[in-house]
Order: structure tokens, then C-alpha cells, then sequence
């Protein structure tokens, strides 16, 4: 039996290859292609997060941590942006009154960097 008259056992579940090889259909399978890129991120991930998964669980488990941890800067820097906004700052105007560049601004306001201990400052006595 040649291999294209083969049906396949199952359809990678990413990009909807088919797999000839013996898998349990009834599972969600990916394709060799798709298991590479996985690995790739997963590897990309680990020298981001500086940490190595142990298991589904642990990845799992790190990545909602790091997750959240994005979101609550994330979260912070929107907060930044809504008080300049509500000073009627630019940006370049309100780094000034911070102290820091108007790129560090920027990046604060995006979540890209975590708040500095002027903007902190300023939060308290907003709140
Ligand atoms: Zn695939």
C-alpha cells in the first residue's frame, strides 16, 4: 500500500495536517510540524520566564502566573496614562514632572516596564 492511498489516523489539531502515523484518534493529536513550534516556544518561554517546566501542570501553573504579572503592569500603566490624561499632560510634560525620559514614560504607560518610584509616589497621592 503506497502512502498516499494511506488515510490518515488523524488531523493535527493546529493546523489540520493529517497524521499517518499511529495515534488515538479520539485524543487531540498534533502533527510533528506543530510539536517542533510548541517545543520552540516552550524553549523561547523558559528563557524569557528564566524558569524551566517541569510538566503541563508546572508550564501551566508559570505561564498564568506570568500572565497576571503582565496584566496587573499592564493594568498599572493604563492607570498612569488615565491620571496624565486627566493632568491634560503630553507625555513629554508629564516625564518631565517624573523625572524619567519620555521613552521610560512610554514604556511605564504600556506595561513594557514597571512603575518607578516617582510614579508610585504620585499614585498615593492620587489614592
Ligand atoms: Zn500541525
Amino acid at each position: 500500500m503506497t502512502r498516499s492511498k494511506q488515510k490518515p489516523k488523524a488531523f493535527c489539531c493546529e493546523c489540520g495536517d493529517p497524521i499517518y502515523a499511529n495515534v488515538d484518534p479520539s485524543r487531540d493529536v498534533v502533527c510533528a510540524k506543530c510539536t517542533n513550534k510548541k517545543v520552540n516556544t516552550l524553549i523561547v518561554l523558559e528563557k524569557k520566564m528564566k524558569t524551566d517546566f517541569k510538566d503541563t501542570k508546572d508550564f501551566n501553573e508559570k505561564v498564568g502566573m506570568f500572565d497576571v504579572e503582565n496584566k496587573r503592569k499592564h493594568h498599572a500603566g493604563t492607570q498612569l496614562r488615565k491620571i496624565r490624561k486627566a493632568k491634560g499632560f503630553s507625555q513629554k510634560i508629564m516625564a518631565l514632572e517624573l523625572g524619567c525620559s519620555e521613552r521610560h514614560l512610554k514604556r511605564m504607560e504600556s506595561g513594557v516596564l514597571p512603575l518607578n518610584k516617582a510614579v508610585l509616589k504620585l499614585f498615593s497621592l492620587q489614592g
